[in-house]
């Protein structure tokens, strides 16, 4: 295996100092996880060596963004085939820290306020939740951040996250825009198997037959995708009552959104075309799990 692994942020950034150094290179990026990887993470993984000349992945499970101590503890941790993972797609360093490097003195005192865009959706059933998210998102993005490489100037710098995560990622962009962090965030699409369902570490805790009702989640969006393609109304009640038939199925909201204030788009663009550009979002709770996807819509 030709991937290091790291655990503290002094040897990150050594590590990370030197291979910019030896590849003589100019950019260098973060893919942050929290591991239990699976192909959604080995694409963000791949575009960002495809973009970057070192390329730093994070593994943590990060305790600021878990509500119940129960979710936290059963969160999968799969270290070894993460670093496999990694390594295949080209990932030169892993910073794996423990809770202790991360959080020296206990939770943090001062935290990023996730503000208005993080109390509605995942925000309005997971109180707390984006300001944790965005603290550690901010802590790690301070972490991978190159020094001045020798010879080469300032190296750009590159963050990668998913599209399925569209909340998180919609904070996150808003988060270094509002508070000017030298960093480009890099959104990679949803990646998902066969029968459309979005790969999420949490479906490994899917019956067979739970996983089969989850795909509705994925059928109503190509659905609603489908209608904005052909300039339809998007008649999101019927594509709800859809969803809503299927008896292991719980719907928490399906609602089609401003991508950039994810504010609903008004009452009467639900029923008739709408005008640029859109976001549908979905999300139910299946089993033991709670699950989300979305689909971007251009209209
Ligand atoms: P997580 O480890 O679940 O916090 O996810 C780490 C990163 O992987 C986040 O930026 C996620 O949005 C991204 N990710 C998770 N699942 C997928 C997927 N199916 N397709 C693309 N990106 C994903």
């Amino acid at each position: 295996m030709a991937i290091q692994l790291v655990t503290t942020a002094a040897r990150l950034r050594a590590e990370s100092a030197r291979l910019l150094r030896e590849k003589g290179g100019s950019s260098q990026a973060l893919v942050p996880t929290m591991g239990a990887l699976h192909e959604g993470h080995a694409e963000l993984a791949r575009t960002a060596v495809g973009q970057n000349d070192v390329v730093v992945a994070s593994i943590f499970v990060n305790p600021l963004q878990f509500g119940e101590a129960v979710d936290l503890e059963r969160y999968p941790r799969t270290l070894e085939a993460d670093l496999a993972l990694l390594d295949a797609a080209g990932v030169d360093l892993v910073f794996a820290p423990d809770v202790d490097e991360v959080y020296p003195g206990g939770e943090p005192r001062v935290r990023i306020s996730a503000g208005p865009m993080a109390e509605k959706w995942e925000g309005a059933s997971r109180p707390g939740h984006f300001d944790g998210a965005l603290t550690v998102v901010a802590k790690l993005l301070h972490y991978g951040m190159p020094g001045a490489a020798a010879g080469t100037g300032v190296p750009a710098y590159r963050a990668y996250f998913g599209q399925k995560d569209a909340q998180q990622l919609a904070l996150v962009q808003r988060m270094v825009a509002d508070l000017n962090f030298p960093v480009e965030i890099v959104p990679v699409p949803t990646v998902r198997s066969a029968d459309g369902l979005a790969l999420s570490s949490r479906n490994r805790f899917l019956s067979a037959e739970e996983r089969e009702a989850a795909l509705v989640l994925s059928r109503v969006l190509r659905l609603i995708e489908e209608r904005a393609n052909a300039r339809q109304p998007l008649d999101l009640d019927s594509a709800r009552a859809l969803v809503e038939s299927q008896p292991l199925v719980d719907l928490d909201y399906f609602e089609v959104v401003d991508p950039r204030t994810l504010e609903p788009l008004a009452e009467n663009c639900r029923e008739t075309p709408f005008r640029g550009e859109a976001l549908a979002l979905i999300a139910a709770r299946v089993g033991p799990v709670r699950l989300i996807d979305n689909v971007p819509l251009d209209s």
